[in-house]
């Protein structure tokens, strides 16, 4: 039983339409694939971007279309004509088994970062002050999931989370990403900054052989992590890329 108040409530599903939104305009995530879920507040229920013939698609993800699940994939509520849990339901709810520090996951193909999953080349720490978040992903390390197969079983599920382990996000060859977070927006900057990174690495191999900054230089960006002005950088950052994409208008 959710003891959540229904108010609360519609406003995580629509914060989660809201990020499905946001990386769909970022095109992280094309057409109807990709989904992205929250722990429902004292339950072990999550809410996640429904698929099906009615609905609209990543970047015009509504509230309407966000089901309540069990831990176990099934329809706990919201269930509508048309809508149901995605086929790789059992990314979520394999890694919320695994991982009780994970409040948020999100499920999505960026093009970029699955380039660099077919052909084995690393992600490197090619930059510094230009994007600290994304440089964090780099130092921060990348899980890998060797397999190309749709996470469709509780087995499989588990087979990601384990290959996540303690990271925060998981790079699946010849798929897509999983990325996780203490909140929604935390787990949707974290696969922004990946698609960053994977896109400037694929710009920078264009232009020649990327050499990643120095060892002193990774450890300054480590101290500044720490840094005030760091402070609530999730809170400020999500408030531009809503503007950006034009979800919130401002
Ligand atoms: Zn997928």
């Amino acid at each position: 039983m959710t003891t959540f108040e229904p108010g609360q409530l519609q406003d995580l599903r629509q914060r989660l339409a809201d990020a499905c939104r946001v990386l769909g305009v970022l095109g992280l995530a094309s057409g109807n694939t990709g989904h992205l879920s929250v722990r429902v507040p004292d339950s072990d229920n999550l809410l996640i971007r429904a698929r099906g013939p009615a609905e609209s698609g990543v970047r015009y993800t509504t509230p309407a279309e966000i089901l309540e699940v069990t831990p176990d994939g099934e329809i706990a509520s919201g269930a509508a004509p048309g809508l149901l849990p995605p086929q790789e339901v059992f990314i979520h709810t394999e890694v919320y088994r695994a991982r009780s520090d994970v409040t948020s996951v999100v499920h999505v193909h960026p093009p970029t970062v699955v380039l660099f999953t077919i052909t084995d080349l690393p992600l490197l720490p090619i930059f510094g002050a230009y994007d600290p978040g994304a440089l964090k992903i780099a130092t921060d390390g990348i899980a890998n999931y060797d397999r190309s197969v749709l996470i469709s079983n509780p087995k499989l599920g588990h087979d990601l989370a384990a290959a996540l382990g303690s990271k925060h996000v998981c790079m699946m060859r010849g798929h897509g990403i999983t990325a996780t977070g203490a909140s929604i927006e935390e787990a949707a900057l974290r696969a922004i900054s990946l698609n960053e990174l994977a896109e400037m690495n694929y710009r920078a191999r264009l232009l020649g052989t990327p050499r990643p900054i120095s060892d002193e230089d990774l450890a300054a960006f480590t101290r500044v992590g720490s840094a005030p002005q760091m402070s609530n950088r999730v809170g400020a950052l999500w408030r531009y890329y809503q503007r950006f994409t034009g979800i919130v208008e401002g």
